[in-house]
């Protein structure tokens, strides 16, 4: 807040360690929005009983959703259970997977983000790789668009997607894609930069500004598909932005914010 920044995504895990209610109320107390809740999903599993378990887990990760005031939570496919090779059968236990969780989150009032990652994570992470797949997804499992309960000035889908740059700025159909998702199923906008060395595929992500996506051209398809909310700033940098103090790290995502987004 000391630096106007007025919006969080927390991750799971920290508001665990909290306590959820603890957490709840020191967001709330800060005056903060919860942009997103980060994250649930990774549906597929070898068993019954695996995936049964990972349906549990979703459903408290909405509840925990709900009782941070999170507008929306996120969800990453996950990839082959252990020692399968059937990606296709993959992509049909999130299916059927999502189907199972939504009745939850309509009831609970929390939106749910389908957050396709870039394809070099399709066997480990998520099987859903582009904006087209995760809006076949949404189209789906929820033709009508069912919006949540609790009328915000955003009208906002019960199931829709997240976009992060990172994941889909190569996709030649991404602009097409975002305009059919409009501003119902846009959920979340998440930034970061592309560089062109990228020396580890999880935690070398780039300052705006400092790689190759054209953040300015996609933010304009957004914001004209009707996209009102916030522009997020994700960068895992384990090898650069995480070593470098806060307040330095902060500032730079403001000004770049301005002059690279
Ligand atoms: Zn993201």
């Amino acid at each position: 807040m000391r630096a106007g920044i007025t919006g969080i995504a927390p991750w799971r895990d920290i508001v665990q360690a909290a306590g959820v209610e603890k957490a709840g109320n020191m967001i709330r107390a800060a005056g903060l929005t919860v942009t997103c809740y980060c994250r649930a999903g990774l549906f597929p599993a070898a068993d019954e009983a695996g995936r049964r378990a990972a349906l549990d887990d979703n459903r408290r990760a909405v509840d925990e959703a709900a009782a941070i005031g999170a507008r929306s939570l996120v969800l990453i496919a996950g990839g082959l259970p252990k020692g399968s090779k059937d990606i296709a059968g993959a992509w049909r236990q999130v299916h059927d997977g999502i189907a199972a969780l939504l009745p939850h989150a309509l009831d609970a009032g929390v939106p749910l983000a389908i957050e396709p990652l870039h394809p070099m994570y399709a066997a480990d992470r998520a099987c859903v790789n582009t904006l087209e797949q995760a809006l076949d997804l949404c189209d789906a499992l929820d033709p009508a668009g069912s919006g949540v309960p609790g009328g915000d000035a955003q009208a906002r889908a019960a199931l829709g997607v997240a976009v992060d740059l990172y994941h889909v700025w190569w996709d030649p159909k991404l602009e097409a894609q975002i305009a059919r998702a409009g501003k119902e199923r846009l959920l979340a906008f998440h930034v970061c930069d592309w560089l062109a060395k990228t020396r580890d595929l999880l935690e070398d992500r780039g300052m705006m500004g400092d790689g190759v996506i054209e953040i300015p051209k996609i933010r304009a398809w957004v914001e004209a598909a009707g996209f009102t909310g916030y522009s997020e700033v994700e960068i895992f940098s384990s090898l650069d932005w995480w070593k470098r103090p806060a307040d330095e790290v902060l500032t730079t995502c403001i000004e770049r914010h301005r002059t690279a987004v």
